[in-house]
């Protein structure tokens, strides 16, 4: 039996909830720990999600490769709590993951679950959608990710079960969108709203954002990494101009992919943007040259190697994919 636990609830607050309550009021803008319910699900430890603002919350994974030790926790989840309706973003990357953010959801409240949204296609973000497979859940994603999803179902199952291994792989399933989202949609979860706006072309071809407008707090998905290095499987002059464009407008905080829960804006962007326009640089000036696609994956972009993680497993990937891009300017 699951304790309900409202965050904005004032009735019969224990002492320790307002010492709590306080002691995040002291904290604001920065995150807390969800408090662990009583009865809280197996597999959910406390502390899974942070609240980044009233009633948004963030998982933080790891900055890693899928492997058998993360068991696919390697990108950051989140949720939205309406006063009706629950809107997970983004579900972590395996069955097992999922299993705990919807866990983590159970903790903070008893409200169902009504949308899925995937902010693109890539396994560390949607393989843990089986978990959330009930009547009445949605599966919103840009309007592009079914088809991309299914070009690569096979072989993101086959290379996953393989990175991540058959006990920490279990129960992981593709669920593909129910919805497919091709212009900006506002979706209301009951006292606040979400809106969702499918990008062009920049980490991949179905980069969806969403933004609670109670909070003016905006999940970018994989548009924004911090510490990690960025990976384009998109577009990198996509990912230049979109990137200029949404910082022109404001937020009160953004979440990225791949980072920390919660980042300033459009402060947070900034070393991304230096990062691709340091590899565009980098790739125009090669090709000037006549260098090759070989020469561009080992020098490309290595100004920047101390800046990020996993630079070594990523960094000639992408300069590969904007040496394809860019030599046909
Ligand atoms: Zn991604």
């Amino acid at each position: 039996m699951l304790r309900h636990i409202d965050p904005t609830a004032t009735s019969a607050p224990s002492r320790r909830t307002i010492v709590r309550a306080a002691a995040a009021l002291l904290t604001w803008p920065f995150w807390r720990p969800v408090a662990a319910a009583a009865a809280a699900e197996p597999g959910a430890p406390t502390g899974f999600a942070v609240e980044v603002a009233p009633g948004c919350f963030v998982h933080q994974g790891r900055h890693a490769l899928f492997a058998p030790d993360n068991e696919g926790d390697i990108s950051n989840p989140g949720f939205v709590v309406g006063d009706e309706a629950v809107a997970v973003i983004d579900t972590s990357g395996s069955g097992i993951m999922g299993a705990r953010l919807l866990a983590s959801v159970r903790q903070v409240t008893d409200r169902p679950i009504r949308y899925v949204i995937n902010t693109h296609m890539h396994p560390d973000h949607v393989f843990g959608n089986g978990a959330f497979q009930a009547e009445g859940t949605e599966f919103v994603a840009h309007h592009k990710m079914a088809r991309g999803l299914a070009a690569r179902a096979d072989r993101y199952m086959e290379r996953n079960r393989e990175l991540l291994g058959d006990k920490a792989f279990e129960g992981t399933k593709i669920v593909m969108p129910t919805r497919g989202i091709d212009s900006p949609t506002t979706i209301d979860l009951g006292g606040r709203s979400i809106e969702l706006v499918p990008r062009k072309t920049a980490h991949t071809d179905n980069d969806l954002t969403v933004r609670c407008t109670k909070t003016d707090t905006l999940y970018l998905g994989d548009l924004l990494f911090s510490g990690h290095v960025p990976t384009i499987d998109g577009s990198i002059k996509g990912w230049m101009a979109l990137m200029e464009e949404m910082t022109k407008s404001p937020a009160a905080r953004v979440v990225p992919g791949h980072g920390p829960p919660s980042m300033p804006w459009p402060e947070g962007a900034r070393p991304l943007q230096h990062y691709l326009e340091t590899l565009a640089v980098d790739i125009r000036g090669l090709i000037k040259q006549g260098k090759t696609l070989a020469d561009a994956m080992v020098v490309a972009g290595q100004s920047e190697k101390n800046a990020w993680l996993l630079f070594d497993d990523y960094n000639a990937r992408n300069a590969s994919a904007a040496f394809a891009e860019l030599e046909w300017e």
